[in-house]
């Protein structure tokens, strides 16, 4: 009698026990729910700071940390200075003052919420309840650094992806800021605080000549049509000329001309292709079409020509559209574009989060990765792929070439009026290492300069490849 009374103390107590804790645990739980409520109906730094006070960290693929909360609850960003501007745009900030980055889209996951009750429960009497979790990013902080290093403060943006995984292992947007100035929102230069990289609508320029060489091999049309480029005389009135061969090219066929950007040959090609040809091989390759991945979204690159006469049609061809006429694209996807090539005509989807690490320590991979974005023909791929080897063994992109790796690119400068009514010139490069063990393809554009982008992009591939 006295042995079942006592067993059945034990049983009490134990059930007491678990009571405690499992109230203790919802008691928490309601706590932390009315925490974030209250933070999140005034969006003031005190209670941005207070919430993410215990907030996980970010690390980068290398596991360099990015962003931290301290024991003291103060939120920091990368010791390095260098990389804390580098990964600013796609890392964030506390405060959100940047919109669409890590810190403001996968703040739940930071701040540990959403997660079920009984792994909530399991952390609770761990004394872990409150931490948030961790999140690995695809980047790479060496490469960060060195893109960073390369645009070296001047407008524009540098991407490096690896075309196979879809990885995204580089994107930098150029000028940048310390991000604790961007929480303090003082000091902040004009337009540091914009993702050049995901967010800017760049006229593609010669980049674009990727797209109409596409539309030719893929039309019934000759590739090797000889067109004798005339200088500096427009094609037709109005249409295309020759800005930096004033004495032309000569006669050329598909390969010279992609090899050497005659713009002639392509505005010529435009007119016999017409808008519709090339607008589809621009639709294959994912313009006019929102690409999001990990919840950001790029903006969309825009294909929308055969507004205009045939002059303009000229100028579309050769990515520079006018009048009512617009191609944009961002420079992920233009490195995108240069990954399908590379990749047997596959765009895979891209993507930054690699991981997700809980406080009791177990790390959960992200998956579902590589879905498919579009896809051209392996055969079309190749075709272009071999033109594009041209530019940078011979042609317009010997800049970018680098010992050992066989890269394959194309340069691209474009021409824009700003608001103001000034002639911007930017100078682009989009391309990738046509190698098994080096999958990496890039994009660079320079806001405001007429040169330079094909010699980042050559550093940024052997960075890549060799650091
Ligand atoms: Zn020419």
């Amino acid at each position: 009698m006295k042995q079942l009374r006592n067993n059945i103390k034990t049983f009490l107590l134990i059930f007491l026990s678990l009571f405690v804790l499992f109230t203790g645990g919802v008691i928490l739980q309601s706590q932390r729910a009315r925490t974030t409520l209250f933070a999140s109906s005034g969006e003031n730094r005190a209670a941005l700071a207070q919430r993410y006070s215990q907030a996980g960290s970010i690390y980068s693929s290398d596991g360099v940390t990015l962003a931290s909360s301290d024991e003291d609850g103060k939120r920091s960003y990368s010791s390095d200075p260098q990389l804390a501007e580098a990964a600013l745009h796609v890392v964030g900030d506390y405060t959100h003052n940047i919109t669409y980055t890590v810190e403001s889209l996968w703040q739940n996951e930071l701040l540990g919420e959403g997660r079920s009750l009984s792994e909530q429960f399991l952390l609770d009497i761990q004394g872990k309840g409150f931490q948030g979790n961790d999140l690995k990013l695809s980047l790479r902080s060496d490469l960060m650094k060195t893109a960073y290093e390369l645009l070296g403060g001047r407008k524009g943006a540098a991407v490096v992806i690896n075309y196979k995984t879809g990885a995204v292992l580089a994107s930098v947007s150029s000028p940048s800021v310390h991000p604790d100035q961007v929480v303090a929102w003082k000091d902040i230069p004009d337009t540091s605080l914009f993702n050049r990289a995901f967010l800017g609508e760049y006229l593609p320029g010669s980049t674009f000549k990727i797209i109409t060489a596409s539309a030719l091999l893929q039309s019934n049309l000759s590739t090797k049509e000889i067109v004798t480029c005339l200088g500096s005389t427009p094609i037709i009135p109005g249409g295309v000329n020759e800005t930096h061969a004033n004495a032309g090219h000569g006669n050329v066929s598909l390969v010279e001309a992609m090899a050497q950007s005659c713009n002639h040959y392509f505005g010529y090609i435009g007119l016999e292709l017409g808008d519709q040809r090339i607008s589809r091989a621009a639709e294959q390759m994912a313009f006019n079409e929102k690409i999001e991945f990990d919840r950001f979204s790029l903006s969309k690159s825009q294909c929308l020509i055969g507004r205009e006469d045939d002059a303009a049609l000229t100028w579309a061809a050769i990515g520079q559209a006018a009048g009512e006429d617009i191609i944009t694209v961002s420079p992920l996807h233009l490195a995108m574009i240069s990954g399908m090539i590379a990749n047997s005509g596959r765009m895979t989807e891209t993507y930054l989060m690699e991981s997700i690490i809980y406080p009791s320590g177990n790390e959960s991979i992200f998956d579902n990765r590589g879905d498919l974005v579009a896809q051209i023909d392996p055969g079309l791929a190749q075709n272009l792929k071999d033109l594009m080897r041209q530019v940078v063994n011979s042609g317009t992109g010997t800049n970018a070439q680098v010992s050992g790796l066989d890269v394959c690119g194309k340069t691209g400068t474009a021409e824009a009026y700003n608001k103001e009514g000034e002639l911007v010139i930017s100078s682009l490069f989009t391309g990738f290492s046509n190698n098994q063990d080096y999958p990496f393809a890039v994009a660079v554009v320079l806001d405001d300069s007429t040169y330079g982008s094909s010699v980042i992009a050559g550093q940024l591939l052997a960075a890549a490849a060799y650091d």
